[in-house]
């Protein structure tokens, strides 16, 4: 998902609605603003599909006034699939103290066992969210301010967390302790952003002002500006890596990074790690082009768009049911058969996952007369389902779960098949020794099954470390 909050500029809900555009890559389900007028109060628009089918239009922006504004896209990772409008966020909450709304980014791995107990203790939930348990646990602190029942109500949640939250005159952002998800502060003029990327200031013109770090919480009032603090107990951080190889936009810094410049660096190792004498490189678009760029540079061999992207389809995978997905790759990828007739063709892809994906591509290429091809994969095989935001399916779909490469490599009938080293993947992410085992720099969870936090429902749930 994608969260985004903009203080002190005139209405700012139009800000959120652009950076909402911004930040689409990270969920394309439905989208939501709640703002806060000091005269007209809270109001709120929650619409499902793009940013810019709903949020364009004249006369619902009008809604939606006022200097305070914060916006969320969905990606489903938790709570029911498909079309619900009650589990679009921001949600809203009425307290003694006046009303607030928080947007949530990550996943909370105890969400289950908290959603349990607060319905036997009378909390009413009207979505099947994990992020609404935070309204109800904020409900029942009994801190006087809203900040401060936030931070009572996010000691008892664990996971991950990236928080843009509001309530009449305050912006709050919220990290999770290890940092799972990205959230960076802005300046607009005189007012304040958080976003999820730094994408996202540079399409409303805002200054890009730093990171929120892990574990911090910030509360930003036109008076006082940006306070912060750290509410929760301090420990080594651990960004998700793969927002390096796939999930955030390439033209977004984190970690003081350029994600793009990491991929290409994926490229480069690949090249180093998985040589093969080829004609042509060419990425499956959008995801794997960095890469293919850094792996054509570092080989030599030529660079090449040998699959077409049509750039009206949103992202396959993202979308929730099987069934689209599988026709997803059709409507999106076509190959330039002109191109790659004859050649022997490198295909570099961020990730396989189930393998769907991948085994359409090969076949499309063969299909346009490809005389050989080659996988390069920029991450590691994707062996662990993610708990922490990111939608992967249950262990036994995901193909490395159950086959070593070799074996995947047959299943996808290729000529070879190769993926990238964790050790190369966070090098190419800037640890120059690579991953410090014994407390690696980043969450791989889906690549090592080493998860930084115990998913702790999925647990209860039969699942097994
Ligand atoms: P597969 O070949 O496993 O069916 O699909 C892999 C493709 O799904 C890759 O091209 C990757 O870009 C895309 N993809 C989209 N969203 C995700 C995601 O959330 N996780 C992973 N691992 N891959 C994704
Ligand atoms: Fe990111 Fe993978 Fe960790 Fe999920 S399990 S947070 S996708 S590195
Ligand atoms: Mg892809």
């Amino acid at each position: 998902c994608g969260v985004f909050g903009v203080l002190g500029v005139a209405d700012a809900a139009n800000f959120v609605a652009l950076g909402l555009h911004a930040l689409q890559h990270r969920g394309q389900e439905a989208g939501g603003i709640v703002c806060h007028h000091p005269e007209f109060g809270f109001n709120s628009a929650h619409r499902f599909g793009y940013v810019r089918d709903n949020f364009t239009n004249a006369t619902l922006m009008q809604t939606l006034p006022g200097p305070l504004a914060i916006g969320h896209v969905r990606y489903s990772t938790a709570g029911a699939k498909g079309a619900v409008i009650r589990d679009v966020q921001p949600f809203f909450g009425e307290f003694s103290m006046g009303g607030a709304a928080i947007a949530h980014n990550g996943n909370i791995t105890n969400a289950i066992a908290l959603r349990r107990e607060l319905i036997e203790r009378g909390s009413i939930f009207q979505s099947s969210s994990d992020s609404e348990c935070i309204i109800h646990l904020m409900a029942r602190s009994l801190q006087k301010g809203i900040p401060e029942r936030m931070e009572d109500a996010l000691r008892r949640v664990e996971g991950a967390f990236s928080i843009v939250a509001m309530t009449r005159t305050k912006l709050i952002g919220v990290r999770d302790p290890l940092g799972v998800r990205p959230l960076c502060l802005g300046k607009i003029g005189d007012g304040w952003v958080l976003s999820s990327e730094t994408c996202a200031l540079d399409i409303i013109g805002a200054d890009y002002v730093r990171e929120i770090e892990p574990g911090e919480m910030v509360v930003i009032d036109e008076k006082r500006g940006v306070q912060s603090h750290f509410p929760f107990r301090r420990v080594p951080s651990r960004f998700c890596i793969f927002e390096h190889v796939y999930f955030s936009r390439p033209d977004s810094i984190i970690g003081g990074r350029s994600v793009y410049e990491t991929r290409r660096q994926i490229g480069v190792e690949l090249a180093r790690e998985a040589p093969v004498d080829a004609d042509l490189v060419c990425p499956v678009p959008d995801s794997g082009t960095p890469a293919a760029i850094g792996y054509s540079q570092e080989s030599g061999i030529p660079y090449a768009m040998g699959i077409i992207r049509n750039q009206y389809m949103g992202r396959t995978f993202i979308e929730p049911t099987e069934q689209i997905r599988n026709m997803g790759v059709r409507l999106k990828l076509n190959v330039n058969r002109a191109l790659i007739r004859g050649k022997r063709v490198i295909l570099v892809d961020d990730s396989v996952v189930r393998g769907t994906t991948s085994r359409k591509i090969k076949q499309m290429i063969l299909d346009a007369g490809a005389a050989e091809v080659h996988f390069r994969i920029a991450s590691p095989p994707t062996a662990w389902p993610c708990f922490y935001g990111v939608d992967t399916p249950q262990r036994e779909k995901l193909l490395a779960a159950t086959m070593n490469e070799e074996e995947m490599r047959e299943h996808l009938a290729v000529d070879s098949l190769k993926f990238i080293s964790l050790d190369g993947l966070y090098r190419a992410a800037g640890e120059a020794e690579g991953r410090n085992n014994k407390c690696p720099q980043y969450c791989d969870a889906c690549f090592s099954g080493e998860y930084p936090v115990a998913p702790s429902d999925m647990i209860e749930k039969g699942f097994q470390l």
